[in-house]
């Protein structure tokens, strides 16, 4: 059974609870541990980050909800970095989720995941319609994540592929696909990195299954990689949405375990 979520949001950014509701909620879930993931400050204006000079509050907060509930629930403190907020210092958060959410693109960047219509426009408006050439260039943005040493989860891996069960973007079985898609997850398993088996697009009702998706899981199990499973919750609601299904599809990959923070580190835990 999982019994840690480390993929968490609340109202310090695009969440629509507060931290202290959302612990509350994953405790009375069953929940033995949650993080807190909060967005990065980003490069660039939008509506979802944490902004630079209200992070010092957001630690805080976390930090005195850790004393307040040590005993109860372990709390930790985290963040979702993104790869385009490169220099952003990472180093006092007990763990780091690294992510891409835009995705650099001649003249600014490009939503990865905010909806259909932003897809869609990101396929066609910077790739002319090429599918395969706009999963190369967020699967190359991703990869960055390998580099960053504070970041111990990928977010999230085929984020792009959001919306796909209803709108079909993106053809996984292309080569090209494909070829992109392994050369990033190889990368990532060299670094060491975590990949998070996602089920936040469930709970908001984009998706009947978490990313990473099947065939993914399968191929990070063949090169040895690691995992866990998060729900990426914005509310109380989805504090383990999906949980039981996560666990089997990671199980029928063939995963014996997962792996949890515990103190300090990220220790493997048989499932
Ligand atoms: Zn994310
Ligand atoms: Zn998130």
């Amino acid at each position: 059974m999982i019994t840690q979520n480390l993929h968490m949001h609340s109202t310090w950014d695009d969440g629509q609870c507060s931290i202290e509701e959302m612990i509350l909620a994953s405790k009375a879930a069953g929940l033995a541990s949650v993080g807190f993931s909060v967005h990065c400050p980003m490069p660039f204006e939008n509506t979802w980050e944490c902004p630079k000079e209200r992070l010092p509050e957001y630690i805080a907060e976390v930090r005195a909800m850790q004393k307040k509930y040590a005993g109860s629930i372990d709390v930790y403190l985290g963040i979702e970095w993104d790869a385009t907020a490169e220099d952003l210092d990472i180093s006092s958060y007990d763990y780091v989720i690294g992510s891409v959410h835009e995705i650099p693109v001649p003249g600014g960047t490009r939503s990865a995941d905010a909806n259909p219509e932003t897809t869609r426009a990101y396929i066609h408006d910077c790739f002319g319609g090429d599918a395969d050439a706009a999963a190369e260039a967020y699967f190359a943005e991703l990869a960055k994540v390998a580099r960053k040493k504070e970041a111990d989860i990928v977010g999230h891996f085929d984020l792009i592929t959001k919306f796909d069960e209803m709108h079909h973007f993106f053809d996984e079985n292309s080569p090209r696909y494909q070829r992109a898609a392994r050369a990033a997850m190889e990368k990532l398993v060299k670094a060491g990195k975590i990949f998070e088996v996602n089920t936040g697009a469930i709970s908001r009702g984009y998706r009947t299954t978490p990313y990473p998706s099947m065939q993914w899981l399968k191929l990070l199990r063949e090169l040895g990689g690691k995992v866990t499973v998060s729900a990426d919750a914005h509310h109380i609601s989805g504090v383990t949405c999906a949980f039981d299904l996560a666990e089997q599809m990671v199980k029928e990959a063939g995963f014996e375990e997962i792996w949890v923070l515990e103190g300090r580190e990220f220790v493997p835990v048989k499932i």
